[in-house]
């Protein structure tokens, strides 16, 4: 693999940081005992988190009630206004944001600057908002007409994972805000710092007090956002357990839901397939982000002979090399997660081709938590690395004769965020686009996110809800449609629906 020069680790800030609670246009200290963050680098402090408690929530709700009182009367093309501020003041910041993502997620610099320039272009997608039609009428009866007005739900929260700091509560923030809504950002608690940054700059765009804030802190801010009566709707992103557990309590409380979870990604390699563009592709994939994206490839399902293909990739990824391709896993506990998955492969008779639990840590970050690129072969898909979501970089390797055996796999698979396959065929490409169930299906793309306008989301168990996240899908999570039937004349040739 060619090494970028812009993949690079960041330099450990010289002061500690702070993440604390945006509410009412004021930063301040939770009322929940402070705990501090480490770096994946490294495995040392770099700041202090100052969490939330339920009784900032209540306050950060009623404050942000307030807000959208008056920015829902705030016209579209004026709310999309202050977002267009706002892409000039991330466009000015991206290094800072990406380097900031860096430092706290364990990711490389060129990742994140690449996540905050997909925040942007969210960011752009909100903004055409203004130009379009938002809603239509009709004359449905003779005088009758029917009209629909898309409206904002009220107070919003988004509760966002650890490994996009910007990129996922931008999937949320600028849609929602651009049709009228506040919004409340409860960031990870593993990388609390980014969103702070955010919520600055979100202040110097000029959105009024209020119709932005964070809230610091994990699941007992989390349970009191999706439980509290003056929230309207909740978009959560993170793994299936807590997404399912979030979409029950919003569903109790009457709230609208979408919670995207985990994942556990197929890439079909055919005989046909190009070297060059699946080698690249996969690795990539597995290796992006330390394997820490819901897109990123988990499961290779070789379709009949594809070995020397096989061979390539063992021999790219071989390559790959940590702290300059390649991040860090965002915690210890992770790390002996995934050490102690490939033991249990190992141990159940799968054959270890690349061994990451080898690779050297960057120098000077060796307390850090760092896993090279590991690929495990011959593995039978009942095992825990052919069907549990790992979320690191670890490819493992199955292998089956056909394209409709490898499609069964991927749909018995309780999750169903993405699927790619790698052929020159267009017939095999197309078969299965067909008939594969995950949301979202690449075609020689290891990594198939949709760019906008299109909508980000997967089905079964990647997704609790119905919609999507961004996108025409975000418009529809972020807002409602008022129905108006009018008639002003009686009318003489009347009839039932007069
Ligand atoms: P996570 O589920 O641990 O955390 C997500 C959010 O929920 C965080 O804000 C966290 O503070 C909060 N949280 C954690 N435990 C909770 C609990 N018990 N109750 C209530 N809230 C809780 O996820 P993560 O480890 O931060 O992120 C990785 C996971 O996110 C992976 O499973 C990955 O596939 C998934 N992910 C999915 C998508 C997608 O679009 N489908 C995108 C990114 C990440």
């Amino acid at each position: 693999m060619k090494s970028n020069p812009e993949l690079k680790l960041v330099d450990l800030p010289a002061a500690p940081l702070a993440a604390r609670n945006l509410i009412a246009g004021e930063w301040s200290n939770g009322q929940a005992a402070a705990r501090p963050v480490v770096s994946p680098y490294t495995g040392a402090s770099i700041g202090t988190i100052y969490p939330a408690s339920p009784g900032d929530v209540n306050r950060c709700v009623e404050e942000a009630s307030k807000a959208f009182a008056s920015w829902r009367a705030v016209p579209i093309k004026e709310r999309t206004a202050v977002l267009l501020r706002l892409r000039e003041l991330l466009l000015r910041d991206v290094d800072a944001l990406a380097h900031s993502a860096a430092r706290e997620s364990g990711k490389l610099v060129a990742e994140g600057r690449a996540e905050v320039l997909k925040g942007i272009e969210v960011l752009e997608f909100a903004a055409s908002l203004q130009n379009s039609d938002l809603g239509g009428a009709l004359e449905v009866s003779r005088g009758v007409t029917c009209e629909y007005r898309r409206e904002p739900l009220g107070v919003t929260v988004g509760i966002t994972p650890f490994n996009f700091p910007t990129m996922v509560p931008m999937w949320m923030i600028p849609i929602s805000l651009a049709l009228g809504n506040a919004f409340i950002l409860k960031p990870s608690d593993k990388v609390p710092f980014t969103p702070v940054m955010l919520g600055d700059l979100i202040r110097e765009a000029g959105f009024p007090n209020g119709v932005f804030s964070v809230l610091q802190g994990g699941r007992e801010i989390v349970e009191a956002l999706a439980e509290h009566p003056g929230v309207s709707a909740v978009g959560f992103v993170g793994s299936s357990a807590v997404a399912k557990s979030v979409y029950a309590r919003a569903g109790t409380t009457g709230k609208r839901a979408l919670c995207l979870g985990g994942a556990k990604n197929h890439l079909l390699v055919v005989p046909d397939a190009d070297p060059l563009v699946t080698v690249e592709g996969v690795v990539a994939s597995f290796t992006g982000c330390a394997g820490q994206r819901c897109m990123a490839a988990s499961v290779l399902i070789a379709v009949g002979q594809v070995d020397l293909l096989i061979e390539k990739i063992v021999e790219a990824a071989s390559k790959v090399e940590l702290g300059r391709d390649m991040g860090a896993l965002i915690d210890r506990a992770a790390h002996n997660r995934l050490v102690k998955a490939i033991e249990r492969a190992q141990a159940e008779g799968a054959s270890i081709r690349l061994d990451g639990r080898k690779a050297a840590a960057p120098k000077g970050h060796e307390q850090g938590f760092w896993l090279g690129p590991t690929i495990i072969d011959h593995a039978r898909p009942t095992m825990e690395c052919g069907c549990v979501e790992l979320f690191g970089p670890v490819l493992t390797i199955v292998r089956v004769n056909n394209l409709d055996e490898a499609l069964r796999l991927e749909r018995e698979s309780p999750y169903g965020n993405a699927l790619s396959v790698f052929t020159t065929s267009g017939a095999v490409a197309q078969y299965v686009s067909d008939n594969a169930a995950s949301g979202m299906i690449g075609i020689n793309i290891g990594v198939p996110v949709p760019r906008e306008p299109f909508s980000f989301g997967g089905t079964k168990e990647s997704k609790f809800g119905t919609g999507d996240i961004t996108g025409a899908g975000g418009v529809e999570l972020w807002s409602q449609r008022k129905k108006i039937t009018a008639k002003w004349t009686v009318q003489p040739d009347k009839n039932w629906m007069s």
